[in-house]
């Protein structure tokens, strides 16, 4: 029998470049990527023995028949071995982006134990392949080796259908394209048997798993030539599954914004490509991420090197930080830097936790939350904790619209009645309990949900006045939060328009607190105020005093009143001095309103009256009360 080796010579000349260029340059440290190694290994061996077995088998006059034997076994068993690799590979790689399960490389295993065992069973029964004095010859089940390819395929497809929806386009449209061409090689292989033809497929194969999947480019982030932080997250996932330990170390420039502006964006550009480099230099053999605005994140999974980094290398990073970089031609770039560590010691529950944790550290160093450097220790993991329990607890409230409104009164300083009312929501979760609005808003804020809960918070004011409006007689008007987040939207209008029109209220009894945030765009927040001011809304600025807003830019706000921040009031009373009295006094001479909060003791209440404040709201009159109480509290000062 003669059979053409001609496709496998120069499939293995192909295989020895790729695989020689993938190993000669990093690549990241997760068990796909040394999957698809052994991947490419294990062809390459099957190659290689198929050859070998081949021209001995066509020149079988000059071997022993033990030895014929032990060769064709040889290939025969990497045969099975590259199938089920494929098969490992597959499972590692669909289900990267879920939590590790045995069960599947179990099966697997079983399977490849079996078949592995069928081929040494053909030295007793001859049932794959025999030798004898005329050479090789198949054996009445040799078509099982076919069949296995198909088998392991067939788990492969399984396994990337099962994990469909968790992966990515990319990924998907790779794999499937592998298997397409396997399964053709499989058909071309039992049709043409000839022709060793399987080692091409597996080739072409491994050539598009690099493509679409292996190759580094695709996770290197361009200005720094680091790992992006997509890359990062992949990382932390994969150590997080398989328990590798790891070490963080993140650098964190705190002025990126700033001197992003000063230096401008090609000079920033310039020194972000050389930190990338100098960290890749210092920290050698660590992989090394770009997270955008400035911040780089340096991964090491071997204890004492890391040990070494953190307390040889790290200190030396920092020094080099104070200097200056060169931001090409000669112009010296000043970067303000954070530094900050971290390990998988923590022993976080989850990976989303664990992605979450690194997530809040960048955003501390980068925000300038902090100005020193840091080891993230178990409040920071506890911190994150609680703000994810506490997201759970607002989508469901707000899926289950169980969202509470509160409502705060105000007083008419003059005549001392309650003339209104400050809409402030609630989160009642049955394993959290009460959550304030300071633990919950600001993280509705940054998953944009503070949308959703302005629409509840409206809608059921709408109810309330609708359902309670004989009891609320003498209430003039009720005030509704509205956060910088919803002043950006642009569907704010139509909301705030369709909602009190459905309940049949009145716009004019609602009043919008704006924060000076919101101010940061004033073009928007101009247009938004027209829009919403034409459907009858009116304006109040609010925790004037906690920010930067002054009243020459005030002035150029349709706001109809003013709610000075509780701290501002405190402070005066506990230093009093002309600044609060002279404010109060030049925004009513503007026509606004004055509206003093934090009023918790009749000593303010009476000085307060007396600077002219128009409004009093605080716990000396109430805290923000349940609705029912709210009411209840209306009767009791109306008698
Ligand atoms: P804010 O608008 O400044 O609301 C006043 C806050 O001060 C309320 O806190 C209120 O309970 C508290 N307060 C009132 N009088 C006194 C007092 O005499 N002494 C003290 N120590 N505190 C007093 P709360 O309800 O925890 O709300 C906190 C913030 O959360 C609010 O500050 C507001 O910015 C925001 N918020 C609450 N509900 C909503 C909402 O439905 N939408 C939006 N966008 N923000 C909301
Ligand atoms: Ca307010
Ligand atoms: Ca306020």
């Amino acid at each position: 029998m003669t059979w053409n080796i001609s496709f496998s010579l120069v499939t293995g000349v192909l295989l020895c470049i790729l695989l020689g260029y993938y190993v000669a340059y990093p690549r990241l440290p997760v068990v796909s990527n040394r999957l698809f190694i052994l991947l490419a290994l294990s062809e390459m061996c099957t190659l290689a023995s198929d050859i070998i077995a081949t021209l001995m088998d066509m020149n079988h006059q000059s071997f022993p028949v033990w030895v014929l034997f032990l060769v064709n076994l040889i290939y025969f068993l990497f045969f099975t071995l590259r199938s089920f690799v494929l098969y490992v590979y597959t499972v590692t790689l669909a289900s990267q982006h879920t939590r590790l399960q045995r069960g599947y490389y179990y099966v697997g295993f079983a399977f490849g134990v079996l078949f592995a065992l069928l081929s040494i069973s053909s030295l007793f029964t001859g049932f794959i392949f025999t030798i004898d004095k005329e050479g090789y010859h198949s054996g009445p089940g040799y078509a099982v080796i076919n069949a296995q390819l198909f088998v392991f395929l067939i788990l492969g497809l399984w396994m990337i259908v099962r994990f469909w929806k968790s992966l990515p386009g990319t990924l998907l449209s790779g794999i499937l394209l592998v298997y397409a061409i396997l399964i053709s090689g499989g058909i071309f292989r039992t049709l043409l048997p000839d022709y060793l033809l399987m080692d091409t497929f597996f080739m072409m194969s491994i050539v598009i798993l690099y493509i679409t999947i292996h190759n580094a480019d695709l996770y290197r982030e361009s200005r720094t030539m680091s790992f992006d932080y997509q890359a990062f997250e992949l990382v932390v996932r994969d150590h997080h599954n398989y328990g590798v330990w790891y070490q963080l170390i993140g650098i964190m420039t705190n002025n990126y914004e700033e001197a992003r502006q000063i230096y401008g964006g090609v000079q920033i550009d310039v020194v972000l490509n050389r930190i990338g480099r100098y960290l890749r230099e210092q920290f050698r053999g660590a992989t090394v991420f770009y997270e955008r605005s400035g911040c780089f994140l340096i991964m090491i999974e071997e204890r004492q090197t890391a040990e070494k980094a953190v307390s040889m290398i790290l200190p030396e990073v920092i020094r080099r930080f104070r200097e200056p970089w060169d931001g090409g031609s000669g112009s010296r770039v000043f970067l303000n830097a954070v530094f900050s560590q971290m390990n998988s010691d923590l022993e976080i529950p989850s990976v989303d936790l664990e992605i979450e944790v690194v997530r809040r550290l960048l955003g501390k160093g980068g925000n300038g939350e902090l100005d020193h450097d840091f080891v993230v220790d178990r409040t920071l993991v506890d911190e994150v904790i609680r703000e994810f329990e506490i997201k759970k607890a607002l989508s469901y409230a707000l899926q289950k619209n169980d969202l509470q409104i509160f409502m705060q009164p105000i007083i008419d300083a003059r005549t001392g009645k309650v003339v209104g009312a400050e809409v402030l929501s609630r989160l009642i979760d049955p394993k959290l309990g009460l959550i304030p609005p300071v633990e919950f808003i600001p993280l509705a804020e940054r998953s944009g949900s503070i949308i959703e809960i302005g629409e509840q918070v409206l809608a059921k004011t709408c109810r309330f006045l609708v359902e309670r409006r004989s009891e609320l007689q003498g209430i003039d008007f009720i005030n509704i939060n509205l956060s910088p987040i919803q002043c950006m939207d642009p569907d704010l209008a139509d909301t705030f328009d369709l909602v009190p029109k459905t309940y049949g209220v009145d716009t004019k009894m609602l009043h919008l607190e704006i924060t000076e945030e919101s101010m940061v765009d004033p073009d928007v927040l101009k247009s938004r105020m027209e829009v919403l001011g034409k459907l009858g809304y009116v304006f109040s600025l609010d925790d004037y005093g906690s920010g930067y807003a002054n009243q020459f830019r005030i002035k150029t706000f349709p706001f109809s009143g003013i709610k000075l921040d509780m701290k501002i009031v405190w402070a005066h009373f506990r230093e009093p001095d002309s600044i609060l009295p002279n404010a109060v006094s030049s925004f009513l001479d503007c026509g606004l309103t004055v509206t003093a909060e934090g009023v918790e003791t009749g000593e303010m209440v009476q000085q307060l009256r007396e600077m002219g404040c128009t409004y009093l709201q605080g716990f000396y009159y109430s805290k923000p009360l349940p609705l029912d109480e709210f009411i209840e509290y209306l009767k009791k000062r109306a008698s």
